[in-house]
């Protein structure tokens, strides 16, 4: 990036000085400034903190590089990930040059930009579809940051992003959001708007970021003209036709995000290395590896590149002393579903119980146990994808996606979790586009209640009508669950204190139209040291 006195250097001159002078006028595109300085000479002193970088101006970019918005997730104390990726034509393939792009990006504290805290020029690359991801290091912790990004003469929308506290510190109040599932055509994304006027410090992603079907169902509320996603080229134009959504770019660029995936980032219902409904001339590893490079490409993840089709995103993020994150992969490590019939739903079998059955895989479940015994947080929030609960249905049918298709796997996370003595665990849970909160024991009758689960319905993916109101009776009926609701898409605010997690389910009135009003149908306590949830 070192510029001489050629003309590139001059213009990486201009580059910087334009993202120097031009703020926060309302426009997106700097405008050409005279004040350039050459970029030899060094930059301008600045009134206080860091000087803008220089850089190669790259290429001549297309208009409207910065249509997917822009995201920070996975912050440390002193760092927070942010992402953007160019994409001037986002539905076909990104409409970028096959070419390296210089994009500078920049962290300050106020909105204008006056001073900044940190600034430096990364790489979009064609390889990973002009994404951008930095760590962002150096930052101060529990701060709220301004950013954003130059590339060329365009400047992207400014996001707020935010570090976690000290190692331990003593902290006050976390207001969290967790949501999940939100296939694109079943409904509009009523929530995000309301999610991110909550103002979280965090957002969580539990998985069915994307759908991977094609537009299929007549009745489909949005309709979009693509096939079934297989490459990559697909995935990228599946993500950027999501990430287009207005309201998921608000919502993103409020709060720092901590995502996993679930399996339609991927295809239904996959486990590990077996697809659900195998594809003529495809082969499911490259499938899988491309879904994976995807959302590496798309999301603010503290991850690196996936490497051979395989991509280790599980991770813990801590919010001081307040409260650990542990962050699952459900997915990618897991045996196939045992007892196999029609839908998730299956009689109970032997290979149920089958040695070897797990969710998480080895090296996981151990990482795991690593992480819940050097936990010193009040809360302990576990960030999952499928449902943890025990929900036999009539006593002898299961969902095998669950946790109930893979007891043992279950029955010794909770070994994990007693025998490290872990404080104030919380299952946070996506999954069955509904939401129900529950008090989480083994499957005996007689097993003690060692922790709460909060499933949050879908931001829009459908629960078919006729099934909600058959459902709701039947799952409400299963000792230990509580609260059950399928008729509702939304996402769940939890406000943490030392003392208490206050949840509240915020629902939405409709998905049918493109905004709605939301309301709390319900709200909760865990209090700190008595796991399960009551109602307030
Ligand atoms: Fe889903
Ligand atoms: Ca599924």
């Amino acid at each position: 990036m070192a510029a001489g006195l050629s003309r590139r250097g001059f213009m990486a001159g201009i580059v910087a000085a334009a993202a120097a002078a031009a703020c926060s006028s309302g426009s997106d595109r700097v405008a050409p400034t005279s004040t350039a300085w050459p970029a030899t000479s060094g930059s301008p002193p600045t009134s206080a903190g860091i000087s803008p970088p220089s850089t190669d101006p790259g290429p001549d970019l297309p208009l409207d590089v910065f249509t997917l918005g822009v995201a920070s997730g996975d912050p440390l104390p002193d760092s927070v990930i942010l992402w953007t990726r160019l994409a001037p034509d986002p539905l076909h393939g990104g409409g970028m040059p096959d070419a390296e792009v210089p994009v500078v990006w920049e962290v300050a504290r106020d909105p204008s930009f006056a001073t900044l805290v940190a600034s430096g020029v990364a790489t979009a690359s064609p390889t990973f579809a002009h994404s951008v991801h930095v760590d962002a290091k150096g930052l101060e912790p529990g701060t709220r940051y301004h950013y954003r990004f130059t590339a060329g003469l365009q400047r992207s929308p400014v996001g707020i992003a935010r570090t976690a506290p000290a190692a331990g510190a003593e902290v006050d109040r976390l207001r969290f959001l967790f949501a999940s599932c939100q296939d694109w055509t079943d409904g509009y994304w009523t929530a995000w708007p309301h999610a991110a006027d909550e103002q979280p410090d965090l957002i969580l992603f539990l998985g069915d970021y994307i759908y991977e079907s094609g537009v299929g169902d007549p009745g489909a509320v949005r309709k979009h003209n693509s096939d079934e996603v297989v490459t990559l080229g697909d995935y990228r134009n599946r993500y950027a036709l999501y990430k287009g959504d207005p309201g998921l770019q608000r919502a993103h660029a409020v709060a720092p995000w901590v995502l996993t995936w679930d399996d339609h980032e991927v295809e239904n219902n996959y486990a590990g290395e077996s697809p659900q409904d195998p594809h003529d001339g495809v082969d499911f590893a490259q499938r899988r590896a491309a879904a994976y490079q995807a959302f590496y490409e798309h999301q603010a993840i503290r991850v690196r590149p996936p490497d051979q089709g395989h991509d280790e995103i599980y991770r813990t993020i801590d919010w001081g002393g307040l409260a650990r994150f542990h962050v699952l992969d459900g997915r990618q490590y897991r045996s196939d579903q045992p007892c196999q019939g029609v839908a998730d739903l299956a009689r109970d079998c032997s290979a149920r119980h089958a040695a070897g059955a797990t969710m998480l895989g080895a090296a996981q479940e151990q990482w795991l146990g690593r992480q819940f015994a050097s936990s010193k947080a009040a809360w302990n929030v576990i960030a999952n994808q499928v449902i943890f609960t025990p929900l036999p249905l009539g006593g002898v049918f299961f969902n095998m996606d669950q946790w109930d298709g893979y007891p043992e796997a279950r029955t010794r996370l909770l070994g994990q979790i007693a025998a490290t003595k872990l404080s104030n665990p919380v299952f946070v849970t996506g999954d069955i586009h509904a939401s129900g909160v529950a008090d989480v024991s083994d499957a005996g009758p007689d097993d003690p209640v060692v922790a709460t689960e909060l499933v949050g319905t879908s931001i829009s993916s459908s629960f078919p009508t006729e099934l909600a109101a058959l459902a709701g009776p039947v799952i409400s009926a299963v000792p230990h669950v509580k609260w059950f609701d399928a008729l509702h898409r939304g996402y769940v605010a939890c406000d943490v204190t030392q003392d208490q997690m206050a949840v509240r389910y915020r629902l939405m009135a409709t998905t049918a139209r493109p905004t709605s009003d939301v309301s709390t149908a319900t709200s909760w306590v865990i209090r700190s040291g008595t796991p399960g949830a009551q109602r307030v």
